[in-house]
């Protein structure tokens, strides 16, 4: 439980760090829900189920990515969609982005 507590207060200070930071350079801090980010395909928005040895996203709609831009373009797209389903709905977890 402590490892929880620590883990917790970790990523609270480094979003007060980012949001400092940002607002001294006149930017915004997004948070989104990292839920399934590099589980979900950007271009079709379904799940596609990997392990971590595959370094490509191969999607049967025929998106493939390295995995780690593919994930980069679901943050991205719950960060600056407008209401669009972009996987995972529940934001009650949220962390940096
Ligand atoms: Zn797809």
């Amino acid at each position: 439980m402590l490892a929880r507590s620590v883990h917790d207060a970790a990523w609270a200070l480094l979003v007060q760090f980012v949001r400092f930071k940002a607002a001294k350079a006149g930017a915004d801090v997004v948070l989104v829900d990292p839920r399934g980010t590099s589980q979900t395909c950007p271009a079709c928005v379904t799940i596609k189920v990997k392990t971590l040895r595959e370094p490509l996203h191969r999607c049967s709609c025929g998106c493939t990515l390295d995995r780690d831009v593919a994930a980069a373009q679901i943050v991205h797209q719950r960060a600056f969609s407008s209401g669009r389903d972009i996987g995972r709905q529940d934001t009650s977890q949220r962390v940096a982005a």
